[in-house]
């Protein structure tokens, strides 16, 4: 066990001091990595510290430097260095984060970690918070909960009843809304096709004279975005939020990254009106920059949260000197105590600390925008106003898309750094999205030449 542990330090801090110069996306090729890392399953036991020093041989090939800081593929954040290690006492303690008397310690930082968040990013205090493992699942407990409640105020108990036979169920969502809750939806029983779609402007932004046409009668629940996976762009949830109070809906609120908005001083403007929301999802993997996996959910009305995520059917609060149960408000029973990451994540950073990486980030992005803006071959698509930056090539002449597509390809070969590709508004784009701790001026000027230098060559 030491030994193992000793080890894998060792490989660790390897890694993390080569992850800064070395290719940021691997030249293995999938047989390769079939080839190092398959064969049977051994017969006999392998000493743990040997089998650790094989993994990472094996493995190392088909790593992506993720956690580097010029890895700017979808949002994925990096690891702090207090977090990781938060991450690694986790796995060491072992905890199962569900019972107060299976760890009281994992309990009570969830209690504190909680008690914080809510204080960072503007929420009601009294709201209740679940560690679950992404903003899918996070999502997904919001949306259960606002199942719960507006079925209860149609009378009618959806944990016991189920759906068939329920009054309906009228769910909104902006005509950009992330994958995520359509696929939450979907696991509580809402197809697709039954959501209602409201038209979106430019940026993406759910437009508020369109959702108010949209409303309907009967339980309603409107999911709102803050912070668009393509432009970074939020929902002006102020509006929104104002039509669902007034129409007595559920407003959910995704911010996977950016609901972090509200922790900037500079940035808070974009979220205005979030508290008046009933439910939000987020990431701590994402911005927060802790290990995957990660995600935080916010309930204002805790006995909904409670009632549609408890296993022991008791819909009542209990005192606020009982313990806090964790399984009570996430979708697992037994799970990792990932309250630790978070709670080390936000201890170490503070509050200016947190402000200063998201206000880096973005930032950054500008000074992004503004380095491929200036060559002529490129041109950036959406507004910069957070993190994410969409980038196309436009040729003299030609295929603007295929001319894109071909220079993301280039990028992706040189491997200077990594983003990927997106279609946004019928155009191919390139898609970047500053969301590291560890990015500098540096790394951000190195990765802009790559993309100048790989659309320079294809158009
Ligand atoms: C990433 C993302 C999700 C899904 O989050 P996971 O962490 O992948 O579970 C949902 N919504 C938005 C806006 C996202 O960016």
């Amino acid at each position: 066990m030491t030994d193992s542990l000793a080890r894998a330090l060792d490989i660790a801090r390897e890694y993390a001091a080569r992850r800064t110069h070395g290719p940021v996306w691997p030249t293995a090729t999938l047989q390769a990595l079939r080839a190092a890392l398959g064969g049977p399953l051994p017969h006999d036991p392998i000493d743990p510290a040997e089998v650790i020093v094989a993994l990472a041989q094996a493995a190392g090939p088909g790593i992506v430097a993720t956690t580097g800081p010029r890895y700017f593929g979808f949002v994925t954040g990096g690891a702090l260095p207090a977090a990781v290690a938060a991450d690694w006492l986790t796995a060491v303690w072992d905890q199962p984060a569900s019972l107060y008397v299976l760890s009281p310690a994992a309990s009570v930082v969830e209690e504190v970690a909680g008690g914080w968040l809510l204080d960072l990013l503007g929420l009601p205090q009294a709201a209740s918070v679940g560690f679950v493992t992404g903003c899918h699942m996070a999502n997904f407990t919001a949306l259960a909960a606002a199942r719960h409640e507006m079925l209860r105020r149609a009378g009618w108990d959806v944990e016991d009843d189920g759906l068939t036979g329920a009054p309906a169920l009228r769910v909104l969502v902006g005509n950009e809304v992330h994958v995520s809750v359509l696929g939450a939806l979907r696991l509580l029983g809402i197809g697709s096709r039954e959501v209602v779609r409201v038209a979106a402007d430019s940026q993406g932004r759910m437009r508020p004279d369109a959702l108010d046409v949209a409303m309907g009668d009967g339980p309603t629940i409107v999911c709102a975005q803050a912070g668009n996976v393509n432009t970074g762009a939020f929902d002006p949830l102020d509006d929104i939020a104002a039509i669902t109070r007034r129409r007595g809906a559920w407003l959910h609120v995704d911010g996977a990254f950016g609901l972090w908005a509200s922790a900037s001083a500079a940035l808070r403007h974009h979220t205005r009106g979030v508290d008046r929301a009933d439910s939000w999802a987020t990431d701590a993997h994402k911005w927060l920059n802790v290990p995957y996996d990660s995600g935080l959910v916010f309930v204002a009305n805790p006995a909904a949260h409670r009632a549609a995520m408890s296993l022991s059917a008791e819909y009542l609060i209990r005192t606020p000197n009982e313990p806090r149960e964790p399984m009570d408000w996430t979708p697992e029973a037994s799970r990792r105590a990932r309250g630790f990451a978070v709670y080390a994540a936000l201890r170490s950073l503070g509050r200016r600390g947190v402000e200063d990486l998201l206000d880096r980030c973005c930032r950054l992005a500008r000074r992004f925008a503004d380095r491929l803006r200036a060559d002529s071959g490129i041109e950036i698509l959406n507004d910069v106003v957070l993190n994410q930056v969409l980038v196309r090539a436009k040729p003299a002449s030609g295929d603007a898309d295929a001319a894109t597509r071909a220079a993301l390809a280039r990028v992706q070969a040189e491997r200077i750094c990594w983003l990927g590709g997106t279609r946004w508004h019928g155009m191919d784009a390139m898609r970047i999205s500053v969301s590291n701790w560890s990015t500098t001026d540096e790394d951000v000027d190195r990765s802009a030449e790559s993309i100048i230098r790989a659309t320079s060559f294809v158009s």
